[in-house]
């Protein structure tokens, strides 16, 4: 039993789901699911039409529109019988939100979030599930909301994995006897099923919680790179393919932001032991990366960037020491505002974090900063974090930087700098 996971780049229009239709048939033999995103870049639109709806703007409707008619092309270059059920499917599938859009938008914005945006993971697992079955393929759709449980954290929900075992034990392993299934990340469903999702980039996730609990043999990412790579080429000219990773390694990277794989994915594999490939699905019979419990050593250092950087300095108006008196506090006030860290130092009397700056989060978390601590902060920075450091790759990223703050462990360096002004 496998489990596969394409992403919405991999089907981001007609061809792309064409190709992920080779990929299965050259694998039909197996017992397979096939877990999908949303297509291409669905997800953001949506947030933009929920944002819409939430402040009752005008081009509501318009952005639903763009949202249809995005699916609808991709239907017409796949099925031309205009006749084919799955026109109505489709259609049928964007009644619900449509229902919703009518009324006042008075519920929590969250939940609002997760019943608009799930509607990306609905459509294109019908479009891929339809055209699978029109070439051929003896696949079932099969809804995730009723395997994958969570509690009502609404964008962001907490797996119950208890009852999601239980479920795919009882509901998918039989059916995956008989057919292939096709499936949406992403999305999970409460105790009143109420559609909630993983958080962005969740369906990973999903796809390595379904692997956990099926006990897959393997789980395969279908990317549009080559693996994982040391470096996102966006930043860096020279980048090598990493052929083998270790579980340890590749947490360490997802969690410092390499945006190859969602930080989530790994630790479920792990514990049952399951590798996880991450494969091209622009040539999928190259090798990619094996992400396994082989103690395999990074064979190169590997950076991470990431680009509009916070840093705040929090210093206690009473110079009591940071740590003893009031690190508790200071976290509890970056959960509250659902702040994530990126990094972190502390002196005696003052505590240094860096976080990807949302200036409305930034502001409301200074002010209540404000009430205890003094506060200091700089926007506009770049935080690079290398695995496995020398003093040669630091300076290769700190060309015509100011270092602001600089945190190093035995494997890790991470710094947060600024562009230098040269002055001629
Ligand atoms: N479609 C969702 C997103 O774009 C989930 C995913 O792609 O993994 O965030
Ligand atoms: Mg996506």
């Amino acid at each position: 039993m496998e489990v596969y996971k394409f992403g919405g780049a991999s089907v981001k229009d007609a061809p792309g789901v064409i190709n992920l239709a080779a990929i299965v048939a050259s694998q039909e033999q197996k017992e397979l699911l096939i877990v999908v995103s949303a297509m291409g870049k669905i997800t953001n639109k949506l947030e933009e039409l929920t944002h819409a709806y939430l402040e009752q703007q005008d081009n509501t409707n318009q952005l639903l529109e763009e949202v249809k008619a995005f699916h609808f092309n991709i239907l017409t270059d796949l099925f031309s019988d205009q006749n084919d059920q799955v026109y109505n499917d489709i259609a049928n599938s964007f009644v619900e939100v449509e229902w919703l859009l009518e009324e006042e938008p008075n519920d929590a914005p969250d939940y609002i979030y997760d019943q608009i945006v799930s509607i990306g993971e609905i459509v294109s697992t019908k479009i891929v599930a339809a055209y699978l079955k029109k070439t051929g393929c003896n696949v079932t759709w099969a809804d995730a909301r009723n395997f994958i449980h969570t509690d009502n954290t609404y964008r962001e929900g907490r797996v119950n994995w208890e009852k999601t075992e239980q479920e795919i034990f009882r509901k998918l392993v039989p059916l995956l006897e008989q057919t292939i299934v096709v499936t949406q990340g992403f999305i999970g469903s409460t105790s009143e099923n109420f559609t909630t999702t993983l958080g962005r980039d969740g369906s990973d996730y999903s796809a390595a919680i379904f692997s956990a609990c099926l006990n897959a043999s393997s789980l395969t990412i279908w990317k549009d790179v080559p693996g994982v790579l040391n470096a996102d080429p966006k930043w860096f000219d020279e980048t090598e393919r990493i052929p083998r990773l270790s579980y340890h390694d590749a947490i360490e990277l997802a969690y410092y932001g390499a945006t190859i794989i969602h930080p989530k994915t790994i630790k479920p594999l792990q514990n049952k032991n399951i590798p996880l490939y991450v494969r091209s699905f622009l040539d999928p019979v190259a090798e990619g990366t094996d992400i396994t419990s082989a103690d395999n050593h990074l064979p190169v250092p590997s950076f991470i960037f990431k680009v509009n950087q916070a840093l705040i300095s929090i210093f206690p108006k009473d110079f009591s020491f940071i740590i003893e008196e009031n690190l508790s506090d200071i976290f509890s006030l970056f959960h509250k505002h659902k702040v994530k860290i990126n990094t972190m130092l502390n002196s005696a009397i003052s505590f240094s974090v860096s976080f990807d700056h949302d200036p409305a989060k930034l502001a409301a978390l200074i002010a209540d900063l404000s009430v205890h601590y003094k506060v200091k902060y700089n926007t506009g920075l770049e935080l690079v974090t290398i695995r496995y450091y020398n003093q040669q790759t630091i300076d290769r990223v700190t060309v015509n930087k100011n270092i602001i703050l600089e945190v190093k462990s035995r494997t890790t360096c991470q710094i947060v700098m600024r562009d230098k002004i040269i002055t001629e």
